[in-house]
């Protein structure tokens, strides 16, 4: 093959992949990272592919190899293909979600005096210019970041490039250090066999050369090589003693490659399978059994919906799901939502497959990330944990994907391209190496619900909970309408009912989580007398008041402001925090229930790398009596002591903009419910609303997904939302809001008249809007919504406008 398809790690390359010769001196094979020539500099590249012709007429030569192992595996580059022909998104940005921690390098500039510059007039140059030159001329060569720090971004580019046109100064290209390498450690070990180093350890004694001796004899009662640190610590030899060894051939110090573990902590006890329950073992049987004719290779991919409330035994499924995909000498790639608030699930793979296990996500140091990675090429691991992310871990022999709590949002990227969702590559990806699917959940998404009854995806169910008994119910549920608490004159935040549930549990020793689905101590400060709501002056939401710091800040850019004393714009000093919050919650629980111990849970007390297993560790040893938290206390505990969990407000989510809003508040309450009632003591909870008639709330505390899914499903074949059609989002941002809205109007004109230039069908466009989150960081955002069943193809006929971002499939409008 003469030409290598490579993608270009520029972000002018977009969707192209470009075409290079390869020159005789270098073995390309496809997956590989090369070095390409990109304009006047050389950047990284992924091979995608060997051609013996070339589309263009001049290619020029790939300039060398990266590293000399592909690192795309041939399923990884069709992946990369098809998300960048689904998503919208350039090639590089899908290759790079595959590439090692660490891999990518940006090109930087550096900048030289030309040969002959001393020989030139300087006194046509502008002061900048000048000042430029004599920085330039101080050093061999200096980088444009250097320039831009002394003189300012714009000022320093305009007086480089003027001093370049000149012929004073050149422009050269490097690519950044490498940020994260293997990790070496030199390690002693005897050079000669035991009985000659005994002997030699009397000779040195006899010698009086006692720190050698010792040294000497430590290593041969360690009879392993032992790390330099080990000796400093333990013998007290510095490296001058070492030496000593070594220059008499008793020793041999080698650098050995350390692994940087990140499960190296926890002190992992491996565990043994139970005996499944019917349930289990018939969805495991249908797994299995699809498990046995992966070979096929199906167009798609066997999918398996397991549906089943929090502890029917859904994790037990999984792990014996993956032991018999080893046993058929396949691997498994399991997601959870979050990785911070799983470590007890981390925990079990960690005891079922002991020493088999990696995990990957953005928490680890980048070393961890680094060698955990290389683990998982080298074939060390046989089950991959991990956010969304762990999806494109190099996991070789892929036979089996999980994906646990799959209705949760994070499995959707929506913040950078590729805005992609997890379920879609996990399905893909599964198709194309030959894999499974289990999509696992308490509440499915209604679109996935959906697929099984279509026959898409194969539902299996686990109808009960497992332990303590067969007979443990789920908790009940009881709604109160706060809308009777104000007539009867109760204007705190608990409900008579749920006043007296807490008091007499805690009483009982026995543990209380209240819910909040909202930070800090009041959403937002308004002036009684104006009705002046305190905003964020870059993001135009309301601001929130934290109690620890006594200062307002935005939720969204994160800027801090002071209290105002005055309402800012009629001068009344009646200015009143509203809303409620987690801070505001647990002052007054602890005015409320006096007695009672309290810990808090939310993203502010939770900053630190440990810090949710640390509250978690403390709720769980009984140190307090109510726990009170967002919406992360619904994810993924199991708890026996808590008896009643209080959802303080229900309605916070039903009134969003998003055609989504029921089915979150739906699972969001299902999740919280779910968390009462693990344990011996049965359980209850109650759930605080001013709508108790609406069906999310309704089919929620029933624990009645089916009915929930059946009101939903019909809404969404009545307005035409997901999963009868799709959508994608169009954001455009600007600095001035009107100018956001002008293009935004354009952008629809385009839209519209491409749709009717190309004939196309089923296309509609919703907006233009501004966005649920009209300001972020002093910038404006604008959107539009279009409605087709095929957006991805539709949309790459048609030109997208510079500045705009698309996303296919958007979760939360
Ligand atoms: P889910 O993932 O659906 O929440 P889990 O698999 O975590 O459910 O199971 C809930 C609890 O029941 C866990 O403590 C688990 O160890 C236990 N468990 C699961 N299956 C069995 C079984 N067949 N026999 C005994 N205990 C089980
Ligand atoms: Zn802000
Ligand atoms: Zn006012």
């Amino acid at each position: 093959m003469r030409y290598a398809e490579v993608c270009v790690n520029s972000p002018i390359a977009q969707r192209l992949t470009f075409t290079y010769d390869i020159p005789a001196r270098l073995d390309i094979k496809s997956g590989q990272a090369v070095w390409v020539p990109f304009g006047e500099k050389v950047l990284q590249g992924i091979v995608l592919a060997l051609t013996d012709y070339s589309p263009v007429a001049e290619t020029r030569e790939i300039a060398g190899i990266i590293e000399p192992e592909p690192l795309l595996s041939p399923a990884q580059i069709s992946l990369a293909r098809w998300i960048s022909r689904y998503y919208l998104s350039p090639i590089f940005d899908a290759t790079a979600l595959m590439l090692p921690p660490g891999f990518e390098r940006r090109a930087l500039t550096f900048i030289s005096a030309a040969p002959a510059a001393s020989n030139h007039d300087l006194s046509s140059l502008s002061q900048e210019q000048k000042y430029a030159f004599e920085l330039v001329q101080k050093q061999d060569k200096i980088s444009l970041k250097q320039l831009e720090k002394a003189l300012g971004k714009k000022k320093a580019q305009t007086a480089i490039s003027a001093l370049v046109r000149m012929g004073l100064v050149t422009r050269s290209y490097e690519l950044e250090p490498v940020k994260t390498r293997a990790k070496f450690q030199p390690y002693i070990s005897l050079a000669v066999d035991i009985a000659k180093a005994r002997q030699e350890a009397d000779n040195l004694n006899r010698k009086r050369a006692y720190r050698q001796a010792a040294l000497l004899e430590f290593i041969i009662q360690q009879a392993r090589p032992v790390s330099l640190t080990e000796v400093r610590e333990k013998t007290k030899c510095d490296r001058t003693v070492v030496d000593a060894l070594v220059s008499r051939g008793l020793a041999a110090v080698e650098n050995v490659r350390i692994r940087r573990d990140p499960l190296y902590a926890e002190a992992i006890v491996s565990s043994e399978p139970p005996t499944l329950t019917t349930a289990q073992e018939s969805a495991l049987k249908a797994i299995q059994s699809g498990l046995r004719h992966l070979n096929a290779k199906p167009a798609f991919p066997d999918v398996f919906l397991l549906h089943g409330v929090t502890g029917s035994g859904k994790t037990e499924v999984y792990l014996q799901a993956l032991a018999e995909a080893v046993k058929l000498g396949k691997r498994g790639i399991v997601l959870v939502p979050e990785i911070a608030l799983t470590p007890q699930t981390i925990e079990r793979f960690a005891a079922r497959f002991p020493g088999r296990v990696a995990v990957l996500h953005s928490q680890l140091s980048a070393g961890e990330q680094f060698d955990e990675w290389h683990r998982i090429r080298n074939g060390e691991a046989d089950v991959v944990i991990g956010p969304r992310s762990a999806l494109f871990a190099p996991q070789p022999d892929l036979g089996l994907i999980v994906m646990d709590e799959e209705n949760e949002w994070t499995y959707k990227q929506h913040d950078k391209s590729p805005r992609y969702h997890a379920r879609d590559i996990a399905i893909k990806l599964a198709g194309l190496s030959g894999a499974e699917v289990i999509l696992g959940s308490a509440t499915p998404d209604v679109e996935s619900y959906y697929r099984t009854q279509r026959g898409k995806y194969h539902l299996l169910r686990l109808p009960e909970r497992v332990t303590p008994s067969p007979k443990s119910p789920l908790p009940r549920v009881e709604i109160v309408d706060m809308r009777e608490e104000l007539k009867a004159g109760n204007r705190s935040m608990f409900s008579r009912t749920l006043s007296q549930a807490i008091t007499r549990a805690v009483a009982y020793r026995e543990q209380v989580i209240l819910f909040l689905n909202r930070r800090g101590a009041a959403t937002f400060i308004q002036c009684r007398d104006c009705g002046f709501v305190l905003n964020c002056r870059r993001c135009d939401i309301p601001l929130s008041y934290h109690i620890a710091e006594n200062t307002l800040s935005c939720h969204q850019c994160n800027r801090r402001y002071p209290i105002p004393a005055q309402c800012p714009q009629c001068r009344s000093r009646r200015i009143k925090f509203l809303g409620t919050g987690t801070q505001k919650l647990e002052q007054e629980a602890g005015n409320t229930f006096s007695q009672a111990r309290l810990l808090r849970w939310d993203s502010d007390a939770t900053q630190g790398k440990n810090s949710h297993k640390e509250i978690l560790n403390r709720f769980r040893a009984h140190e307090a009596d109510i726990l009170i938290g967002t919406q992360m206390v619904a994810k993924g505990l199991d708890l026996p002591r808590v008896t009643l969990v209080g959802v303080i407000n229900a309605d916070t989510g039903l009134n969003l903009p998003d055609f989504r809003a029921g089915e979150r508040t739906f699972q969001l309450l299902s999740q919280v419910a779910g968390r009462a009632g693990r344990g011996a003591a049965g359980g209850k909870v109650i759930i605080q609303t001013y709508s108790p008639e609406h069906y999310a709330i309704q089919s929620a505390s029933r624990h009645d997904y089916e009915s929930f899914y059946e009101k939903e499903i019909t809404y969404r074949r009545q307005l035409n939302n997901p999963p009868f059609t799709r959508l994608a989002r169009f954001t455009y941002t600007h600095t001035n809001d009107s100018a956001c809205q002008r293009e935004a109007e354009r952008m629809k004109k385009l839209l519209i008249e491409e749709r009717d230039a190309r004939g196309i069908d089923n296309f509609t466009v919703i907006g233009p809007a501004p966005a649920f989150i009209h300001r972020l960081r002093g910038r404006f955002r604008w959107q539009l919504i279009l409605r087709n069943p095929d957006p991805g193809t539709v949309l790459s006929q048609i030109p997208i406008p510079r500045g705009w971002s698309v996303d296919i499939d958007p979760v939360g409008l």
